[in-house]
């Protein structure tokens, strides 16, 4: 989609540190992150948020959950990592393409703010 951020960055067309990648998924560094292993995980088709993704995405959806397995073994996480989205603006969503964040490397807390 056109002026979609992680659209550009699926295409090539703007530079991010990829952590993993296949041929419906990628996952790249977070520019701003909030742990010592911050990446962010997303489908390279542009789906605006989780509740806009709809029956024929499912399969989609389930590559992403393994993506975000796969980025985290990659990263070395995988013992203890967190998987979050932000759906909507009210719960943080700054870009509107699906992503889960997947933060690892120091102490997590719960609830999350
Ligand atoms: P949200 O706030 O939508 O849940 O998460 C968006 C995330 O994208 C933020 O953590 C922000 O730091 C990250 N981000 C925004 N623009 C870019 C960018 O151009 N490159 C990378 N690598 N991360 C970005
Ligand atoms: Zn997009």
């Amino acid at each position: 989609m056109a002026d979609c951020i992680f659209c550009k960055i699926a295409a090539g067309e703007i530079n991010a540190r990829i952590v993993y990648e296949d041929p419906d998924t990628l996952a790249f560094l977070d520019l701003n992150p909030q742990a010592p292993t911050h990446a962010l995980v997303i489908p390279r088709r542009h789906i605006p948020r989780l509740t806009a993704a709809a029956d024929t995405d499912a399969e989609l959806l389930g590559k992403l959950q393994l993506a975000a397995a796969r980025t985290a073994k990659a990263l070395k996480v995988d013992g203890a990592f967190r998987l979050v989205t932000n759906n909507g603006k009210a719960a943080g969503q700054s870009v509107d393409h699906l992503h889960y964040h997947l933060l690892g490397g120091r102490k997590l807390l719960w609830p999350p703010g």
